[in-house]
């Protein structure tokens, strides 16, 4: 029988070790996200502080991302991203935020702006880079 080396061998407390860290791992990833602190303010701070992306899925649901986003040249498209709806040149917010700071297209906008969660690190940080504190 032939026997493996000292160094390779995995006691096993280190194998319970090793197992609990790759669960730890696995629910990183796979936990949903943390529950909401606050609802939704309608500030628009998301709406203008990242690069916000959509994909082609996104454009066939919404025409307006076709003919007023830019459409990323093939070489820089990736999952999720065929379209760039901010930052555009001359625009300070995505086109689709109106003055109110609602969204034009909400019924059928990009799937990056369904999954934003209003209480999330990235609304923090979009309110903070906005300006705004956090809500109550
Ligand atoms: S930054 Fe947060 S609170 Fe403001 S509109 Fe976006 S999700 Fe809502
Ligand atoms: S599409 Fe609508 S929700 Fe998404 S970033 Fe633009 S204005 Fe905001």
């Amino acid at each position: 029988m032939r026997l493996k080396p000292k160094a390779m061998m995995v006691t096993k407390p280190e194998r319970s070790r090793l197992a609990n860290k790759a669960l730890r791992v696995n629910l990183r990833y796979t936990m949903p996200p943390s529950p909401t602190k606050y609802d939704c303010t309608q500030c628009g701070a998301c709406c203008r502080s990242f690069p916000i992306f959509a994909s082609e899925a996104d454009a066939m649901r919404e025409p307006a991302i076709r003919q007023e986003a830019r459409a990323l040249p093939e070489y820089l498209q990736a999952e999720g991203k065929a379209y760039q709806l901010f930052p555009l040149p001359f625009h300070a917010r995505c086109p689709y935020l109106k003055e109110d700071e609602l969204c034009r297209i909400y019924e059928s906008r990009p799937s990056v702006c369904r999954r934003f969660e209003a209480g999330s690190e990235q609304c923090i940080e979009a309110r903070r880079r906005q300006g705004i504190g956090e809500a109550d």
